[in-house]
């Protein structure tokens, strides 16, 4: 008895214990359950939790991605023979009517005068020689050297717009200071030889351009020159021999040639690398001409990105 008596006190004990661990379960599940359910959840929301800061939030949220462009996108760089314009993604251009070119043909383009120091040099040069050229002149220097201007004009050169400032910050700042430079230069060389050249090379090539740029400089009539042989000549440490070899090594089978130099100050070897530059062309069949609208440009492929 005594035994099933303490077994009965026992069982009255544990049981109390069990009712103790039941409570104890039950409130933690309650509390658990209120804490889940959606409107004590909102109440307690509105008490505790603090709205994000500014930073916090530009931190979190990523910047919306622009959208990639359809698969299997055609994208042609430069204009065809037929005049059709380049394409990409956003991009807005002219059809042109072009010339046809002589099969072998190269277009000597000369950057960043005029100059004193070498402009006068190049254009004996280039008459003696007998060849036409093109020069893509800056406007600042084109207001301190008219008359270098004036004479490769009348020389019968090309004139070319190669902006007015040259400046890399000021000019890829956005296409319309870009086009705001141009036409600064533009005026100029209305004012000092009477026409608005609609050429135009861009300081370091199309390749700082987005499609904006094209689409500005083409709704105002500008097409972008670059070239497709480089003389190497910015260097300014070149010896004679080394520009040639520079232009020889880069002649291959091109058909065509857009040929850059420059005239700034410190480049005298590139007038006196000039005329065995040209015999060497004329020794490979080349003639030679200059640029103007009606002929096709020559660009830079990886010019159209976003
Ligand atoms: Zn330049």
């Amino acid at each position: 008895m005594i035994i099933n008596k303490e077994r009965k006190l026992e069982h009255v004990t544990y049981s109390k214990k069990e009712i103790l661990l039941l409570i104890g379960v039950f409130t933690l599940l309650t509390t658990v359950i209120l804490a889940l359910h959606p409107l004590t959840a909102a109440t307690t929301a509105t008490t505790t939790v603090v709205a994000p800061t500014v930073s916090t939030y530009l931190k979190t949220v990523p910047l919306a991605k622009p959208l990639a462009d359809p698969p299997n996108t055609i994208i042609h760089p430069t204009y065809d023979s037929k005049g059709n314009p380049p394409t990409a993604p956003g991009l807005i251009m002219k059809a042109r009517v072009f010339n046809a070119e002589p099969p072998k043909v190269v277009y000597i383009t000369i950057d960043d005068g005029p100059y004193l120091q070498n402009t006068p040099h190049l254009l004996d040069v280039l008459k003696k020689e007998n060849v036409k050229a093109t020069f893509f002149d800056v406007g600042q220097q084109i207001e301190q050297f008219p008359s270098l201007l004036k004479a490769e004009y009348d020389q019968g050169h090309a004139i070319g717009n190669h902006t007015y400032s040259h400046d890399y910050s000021a000019l890829y700042k956005s296409p319309d200071t870009f086009l705001a430079d141009v036409q600064k230069t533009d005026d100029l060389i209305f004012k000092i030889i009477g026409i608005h050249p609609k050429i135009i090379r861009a300081p370091g090539g199309t390749s700082c351009f987005n499609i904006a740029y094209y689409n500005l400089l083409d709704a105002n009539d500008y097409m972008a020159y670059d070239w497709n042989l480089d003389t190497g000549d910015t260097d300014g440490k070149f010896s004679v021999q080394q520009i040639v070899n520079n232009v020889d090594k880069q002649i291959g089978n091109k058909h065509k040639i857009i040929l850059i130099m420059h005239d700034l100050p410190n480049k005298s070897s590139s007038a006196n690398a000039l005329p065995i530059i040209i015999a060497h062309l004329k020794e490979k069949g080349y003639t030679f001409d200059t640029l103007s609208t009606n002929i096709i440009p020559i660009t830079f492929p990886e010019g159209f990105y976003k």
